[in-house]
């Protein structure tokens, strides 16, 4: 059985207006993603992988262009309708981590379930269940500042989760962690990989990307190169 699109985008263009000139950060992508894919956007400073991110994550819409997102155009929608397709169906992470730095882990991984509606008891239920699936069972109460990088990264990722989102999206999530604390990171996505998650990351690292099932490369706004690489899943223990 074929896997079903998730992401169906074609001849998708971003213009910016500068003053007098037009930045085209995106001069016609073209690509599609299934369910369960792990995709790594690799290329330059400027090449325009955060302005496709923004377009695939429904922060913006295209100049033209179009992008299905499970079956429905989310390309001409208004700000208010994108904003409830971005909640249901779509996890970020940053490179930055962009928690609330006053308020327990429990209570950032919650957010995205207070704007869902969700009732206390059950988003306390839900965020707990997400934390602890991160490793962060016995930290619930703590805040960001008592935790390290790696672990507020963690938060994040659970943050992301919590919604149960069709795509996980994260723009550099190893760019401010060391090396090893990224690694960390990247088995935790591959965990989440492995239990049926759709996965993209930006990155300008090979070593991260080089996690990934796919890779496609940006230049000048257009895709340059998008190559499938054959890597086995992780065994358990090698994820533990
Ligand atoms: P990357 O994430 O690969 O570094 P970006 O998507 O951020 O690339 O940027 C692609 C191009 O679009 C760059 O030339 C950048 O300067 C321009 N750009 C990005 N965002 C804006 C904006 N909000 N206004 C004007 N130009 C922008
Ligand atoms: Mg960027």
């Amino acid at each position: 059985m074929s896997k079903k699109p998730v992401i169906e985008i074609t001849e998708l263009t971003k213009v910016y207006q500068m003053g007098n000139t037009e930045v085209h950060a995106l001069a016609g992508v073209t690509f599609d993603v299934k369910e369960n894919e792990y995709i790594a956007i690799m290329g330059p400073s400027g090449s325009g992988k955060s302005t496709l991110m923004n377009m695939i994550g429904c922060l913006d819409t295209p100049t033209t262009g179009d992008y299905i997102l499970n079956g429905s155009n989310v390309s001409n929608m208004d700000d208010a309708e994108l904003a409830e397709v971005r909640n249901r169906e779509i996890g970020f992470v940053f490179q930055t981590f962009n928690l609330l730095p006053r308020t327990s882990c429990l209570a950032n991984a919650e957010l995205p379930l207070i704007y869902a509606g969700m009732k206390s008891a059950e988003r306390k239920e839900r965020a707990t269940e997400v934390l602890t699936k991160v490793g962060l069972g016995d930290r619930i109460d703590h805040k960001p500042n008592e935790l390290s990088g790696g672990q507020r990264q963690r938060v994040a990722i659970a943050r992301a989760l919590v919604n149960n989102p069709s795509i996980l999206l994260a723009d550099e999530p190893t760019g401010n962690l060391d090396t090893k604390t990224g690694e960390e990171i990247m088995l935790l996505f591959e965990e989440l990989y492995r239990q049926g998650n759709t996965i993209i990351v930006v990155t300008h690292e090979q070593e991260i990307a080089d996690h990934a099932r796919r890779i496609v490369r940006l230049r000048d706004g257009i895709i340059e190169s998008d190559e499938k690489v054959e890597r086995p899943l992780l065994a358990d223990h090698q994820l533990a």
